[in-house]
Parts: C-alpha cells; structure tokens; sequence
C-alpha cells in the first residue's frame, strides 16, 4: 500500500489525538495538554541519517517530495512505523503570507539530538576582512562552524559567504542593518530587514538559510515590545533562532590569551556550549586566539560541530 504525506501527517495526527483522549482521561492540566503539543522531546523520533536533511531551492521549492514518497509502505502497527524523515519537516503555510511568499523553510519536529560534549563556535556580524582567516584557522583543525552574517550587497561580501558556504560551514541570517532602533521598531521592520540578508544569501551562496540570530540576542531592552510578534512571525516560515550560552567577550577588545581563558572556563560548564564570537574587521584578536580555543576545548574532550535543525536551541526565556 503506498501513501502520500498527507496520509502519513493523517495517520500521526491519528496516534497523536488517540494519545491526548487517553492522557486527558487519566486527568491531566491543559497546561500538560498545551505541553504535548509543543513536541515534548520523549515524543519526537531523530531521523537515522542527519546528511538526509533537504536543501530547498531558492524559488522556495522544496527537493523532491514525489520521489521520496511514492516507494513509502504504510505501516499497519504504530510500532512499525517507518523512519520517514519526510515526515519529521513541517511546511508552513504559506498561503497565509502576505509578503516575501518565498521566504520560508520546512520546520523540524522530530527530536533534537544527543551529542556528548559538542561545541558549537559561532561567529557574527561578519563576512568581513577576517572571514578568510577564521576559515582557514577552521579548515586546519577540521571544524565545522556557524556564521551569523551581516551581509551587504557588494560582490566581496557575496564571494566571502560563499567561501562560508563552500567550506560546509553554516550560514544563518544576523541582520542588514543590525541597527536596534531600526530592527525592533516593530515585527514588520525586522521581517523587512531579515528579508534583505536573506536574499543576499540566497543569491551568494544558492541556500536557503534556516535560522537565525536576533540582533543584539532575542532578548534586549529594544525589542521588549516586539520579539515576541517577531518569533510568531518567523515561526510560521519555519525559521529557528539561536541565542548563546558561552561569550567570547571577543566584543570587549580583550587580548587573545584572555579569550582563550574566557572560553575554555565557560565552556567547561556545558556539554553543548554554543560560543558567541565574531568575524567582524576589527576582531583581529579573536582570530589570534581562534586556534587555541579550539585545541583547548578538544583537549577538554569536545567535538565540533555546525548548528543543525536537530541542535536544540538555546533561547533567552525559554529554556536558558
Ligand atoms: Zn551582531
């Protein structure tokens, strides 16, 4: 028997619902009810294969979604249910964009993964006259890393990301104008800023970005009135946005030995710090001290690893 997405979405919705009657029988709050809907992690299956996740073209069509469901065989017993990552991506709906109906990406909702002792360097505000020389320092000592750019419209900075890109490093939107007053003056301003870079790195780079970093962190005394409107608004296109746990303090001007000890003690702290650095012209410290930082933390026994869709994210206020 073959099944189409929508099927299958028709059968887990069935299991999903049978499971709610039955845990609202046993008498359970509408909060615990509101809570299983918010894709608790013991109910989310990882896909088997991360390098299955899809890349989506830039004119917004998804991969080839006939093609991996026509062979699919419908299970009959819940417990055989197949791993069919198809399954585990959320397409929005994107009939109820008023604008930028381009702007989206398929959401993931299985559960995230379980690495021990991985470390998740990030670097923003770049490309810049350093993206060169942190990715050389990266490619060195084999490391994979995430990029939360500034982008502009010059051929520099679209040959610099695609260097990003080339390099399997990965690249989320930062901002345009990265100007707080500008950003937070309400969601529509920042959806208009965000649009800006996004298309500056689709075009650069052919990829569609899936996540993204709130100017300034997702929480800050400008966008007090709005981040909440902008994390709706960008969670119906599917995007995630990642805050940080470890800073650099690379910001500060500090020397190069003193954000080698900021990192390596704060990092110590976390089996998945995700590291605030960034790649800007004048951080010329943070690459002096790039390479120590990564053999300090591989002494300390991480790994390296890109953001992905199955990385949990640590976001201000609602779970850091
Ligand atoms: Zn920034």
């Amino acid at each position: 028997m073959k099944i189409t997405n929508k099927n299958l979405q028709g059968f887990i919705i069935k299991i999903i619902g049978a499971l709610v009657i039955a845990w609202s029988l046993s008498g359970c709050s509408a909060d615990d009810v509101e809570g299983f809907f918010d894709l608790t992690p013991s109910l989310r299956t990882p896909p088997n294969d991360i390098s299955a996740v899809p890349i989506y073209s830039s004119d917004g069509g998804a991969a080839d979604d006939e093609s991996k469901t026509e062979e699919t065989v419908i299970p009959e017993e819940a417990e055989n249910a197949p791993t069919d990552e198809a399954a585990l991506y959320k397409t929005p709906d994107i009939s109820s964009f008023t604008n930028y109906s381009n702007m989206w990406v398929k959401k993931y909702t299985g559960e995230y993964e379980k690495n021990e002792k991985t470390a998740y360097l990030t670097f923003d505000d770049g490309p810049s006259e350093n993206t060169e020389a942190i990715l050389k320092i990266l490619k060195d000592n084999n490391v994979k890393a995430t990029f939360f750019v500034l982008p502009d419209n010059g051929e520099t900075c679209a040959r610099r990301l695609r260097a990003v890109a080339e390099e399997g490093h990965v690249i989320g939107v930062h901002s345009y104008t990265h100007n707080y007053l500008t950003v937070y003056a309400d969601e529509n301003a920042f959806i208009d800023d965000f649009a800006r870079a996004y298309d500056i790195i689709v075009n650069a780079t052919n990829k569609k970005p899936w996540l993204y970093r709130f100017p300034g962190g997702s929480v800050n005394q400008y966008n007090r009135g709005c981040r909440d409107k902008i994390k709706e608004a960008l969670d119906k296109r599917g995007f995630e946005y990642y805050d940080w746990n470890v800073d650099s303090d690379d910001w500060r001007g500090l020397s190069a030995e003193k954000l080698c000890e900021n990192v390596a003690a704060d990092a110590s702290r976390f089996n998945n710090p995700v590291i605030l650095m960034h790649d800007t012209d004048t951080r010329d410290n943070t690459v002096a001290a790039l390479d120590k930082i990564i053999k300090d933390l591989k002494d300390q026994g991480y790994k390296f690893a890109p953001l992905t869709q199955q990385t949990e994210p640590i976001q201000y206020g609602v779970n850091w």
